[in-house]
């Protein structure tokens, strides 16, 4: 039976990979997949869906799978989505949609909240209606369970700003919530000595 899943989980978690390695799956049986990403992240070259282990894949955009016609989507075995966060709620509805009426499975991978800890709209849309939902782990420094996105810069962690921020020299690192609440980026000590 076809399913809704969400795979989500914080920065760095393998995500992409994840979504490369299903999509591969299904190919090497011989199944009809549309690799796609949602239309805001364009960092790597408009069509391409690059993971930070090696991993690339040609892909289409999310607006050209929701502009597809029912009778070309249902004749795909699955429809994998990465940076699912960027998608509108909207979008996540059709994606149900094509689970329901079409009976092609909708694989979803991206970030659950942002670096404030707030739900991305595609995500808050998909924790609420997908069929399976699934963590995919990572760890924080300290080596607890890493859940937050911490946005930093020379400064230390930042707080304010827009929730999207493609491009800037700001970057992102995951951690667990005690420090991300405490604005600790890494540990004082050496590990080991303490
Ligand atoms: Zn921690």
């Amino acid at each position: 039976m076809a399913k809704l899943y969400f795979y989500y989980g914080a920065m760095g978690s393998s995500k992409t990979a994840n979504a490369l390695m299903a999509d591969y799956n299904y190919r090497e049986r011989g199944q009809k997949t549309i690799l796609a990403k949602t239309n805001i992240d364009t960092r790597d070259g408009k069509n391409v869906i690059w993971s930070r282990i090696g991993l690339e894949r040609e892909c289409v955009l999310l607006s050209d799978v929701c502009a597809m016609s029912e009778a070309e989507l249902r004749t795909y075995d699955a429809i994998i989505v990465d940076e699912i966060q960027f998608a509108k709620r909207e979008q996540i509805d059709f994606l149900a949609h094509i689970v329901d009426y079409l009976k092609v499975p909708v694989l979803c991978y991206g970030l659950r909240s942002d670096f404030q800890l707030n739900l991305f709209e595609g995500s808050e849309r998909l924790l609420a209606i997908a069929d399976e939902l699934h963590e995919v782990k990572t760890v924080c420094w300290c080596g607890k369970k890493a859940t937050c996105n911490a946005r930093y810069n020379e400064h230390g962690i930042v707080r304010v700003g827009t929730q999207v921020l493609l491009g800037a020299n700001d970057e992102y690192i995951a951690l667990c919530r005690k420090h991300f609440l405490e604005g600790k980026l890494h540990g004082e000590d050496p590990v080991g000595l303490k």
